[in-house]
C-alpha cells in the first residue's frame, strides 16, 4: 500500500490559523500589543530576500508587526552589531531573525549568537541550544519544531523507536536529534563520514533526511512501515525535490513527506510561533 503523504501545507495552514487566534488573545490581554517581528537580511542574495520577503508576509498574515532591515551586502560588522544591540532593546521588537546565512567577511554565527535569548526566534543562539539540549524550555529551532508537529500528525510513536537524522548541521540535524530524544526515540546522527549509511537507515522507524543531495536515499534504504520525512530542498533538472527518491520511496514507508508541501510550510509556521512565544516570554519577564 503506498504512503500516506503528510500534507505539510495544510497542517501549517492550522499552526497559522492557531496563531493568528492566540495573537488576537495577546493583544486582548496587553492594552492591544502586537508582537512583532525583525528580520536582518545583509546582501542581495535573491533567494535570502524571497525567504524574508515571505516571513514578513506572514507575520502581517498573524496580526504581527513585521519590521525589515536590509543592509549592503559590504556591511561592517560593526554596524550589524550595533543593528542587532539597538533591537534587542527595541520593545516594538518580540523576535529578531538574522538571514543566514550572511556574506563573506561576516561571521554568522557570532552574530547570530548576539541576539537577546529571549529574543532569538530561530533558536540559534548558544543559549537557546544549550537549553535544548539541557532539555529546558526555550525557544527552539523553526524546522525541527515543525517536524515534530508533522511526525505527530503521522501517528508516529517516538518512545522507544529508532529514529535517523541524516546531518548533522547546527541549523537543523543536531536540534532535531535533541527533540527526538527529548521525546525518548533512540537516535542516531549521520553524516558524511558515517560508514553504511543505507544500513543504518534501515533500521529507522522515523527516518529524517537533511542532507542538501537530491534523491540520495533510495527505496532499499527505507524500513518497510518507516515515517520518512524529507527536510532537503535541492534544484533538480526536472524542478524541486527533496533528498528522498519519493516516487520509489511512497512504495516502502508508511507515510513520506513531499517536497515541495512537507517540511518547508512548517519553518515559516513555526516562526510566526515562536515570535508569539518570545513576546510572551517578555511579558512574563517584565511583570
Ligand atoms: P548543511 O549545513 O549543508 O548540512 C548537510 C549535512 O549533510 C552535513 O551534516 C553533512 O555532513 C551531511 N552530508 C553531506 N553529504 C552527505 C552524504 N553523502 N552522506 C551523509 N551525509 C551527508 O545543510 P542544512 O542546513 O542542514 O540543510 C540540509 C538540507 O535541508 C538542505 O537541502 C536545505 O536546503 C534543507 N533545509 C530545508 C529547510 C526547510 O525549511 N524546508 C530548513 C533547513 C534546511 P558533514 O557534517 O559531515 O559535512
Amino acid at each position: 500500500m503506498p504512503a500516506e503523504i503528510i500534507d505539510g501545507k495544510a497542517i501549517a495552514g492550522r499552526v497559522r490559523i492557531g496563531v493568528a487566534r492566540d495573537v488576537a488573545a495577546f493583544g486582548d490581554e496587553f492594552d492591544g500589543a502586537r508582537p512583532g517581528l525583525a528580520t536582518i537580511l545583509v546582501g542581495d542574495d535573491p533567494g535570502s530576500a524571497v525567504y524574508v520577503a515571505g516571513k514578513q508576509k506572514a507575520c502581517k498574515e498573524v496580526g504581527m508587526q513585521g519590521f525589515n532591515f536590509p543592509l549592503p551586502v559590504d556591511a561592517p560588522r560593526a554596524e550589524v552589531v550595533a543593528l542587532i544591540e539597538r533591537l534587542n532593546i527595541d520593545p516594538q521588537v518580540s523576535g529578531i531573525l538574522l538571514q543566514l546565512p550572511v556574506p563573506e567577511g561576516l561571521d554568522g554565527v557570532e552574530l547570530t549568537g548576539m541576539i537577546d535569548p529571549r529574543k532569538d526566534v530561530d533558536g540559534l543562539t548558544p543559549i537557546s541550544a544549550g537549553l535544548l539540549a539541557l532539555g529546558r524550555e526555550g525557544l527552539r529551532p523553526c524546522t525541527p519544531s515543525g517536524v515534530m508537529t508533522l511526525l505527530d500528525a503521522a501517528g508516529a510513536q517516538l518512545e522507544g523507536a529508532e529514529a535517523v537524522v541524516i546531518g548533522r548541521s547546527n541549523l537543523f540535524g543536531k536540534p532535531m536529534a535533541q527533540l527526538l530524544l527529548g521525546a525518548d526515540a533512540t537516535v542516531t546522527t549521520c553524516h558524511s563520514r558515517t560508514r553504511d549509511l543505507a544500513g543504518v537507515c534501515r533500521r529507522a522507524d522515523v527516518l529524517i533526511a537533511a542532507v542538501g543531495r537530491a534523491r540520495m536515499v533510495k527505496a532499499d534504504w527505507v524500513k518497510p512501515g518507516a515515517i520518512v520525512i524529507d527536510v532537503g530542498m535541492n534544484r533538480a533538472e526536472d524542478g524541486l525535490c527533496g533528498d528522498v527518491d519519493f516516487d520509489a520511496v511512497k512504495e516502502v514507508a508508511a507515510a513520506i513527506t513531499p517536497v515541495p508541501g512537507g517540511v518547508g510550510p512548517m519553518t515559516i509556521a513555526f516562526l510566526l510561533r515562536n515570535t508569539l512565544l518570545a513576546a510572551r516570554i517578555q511579558r512574563r519577564a517584565a511583570s
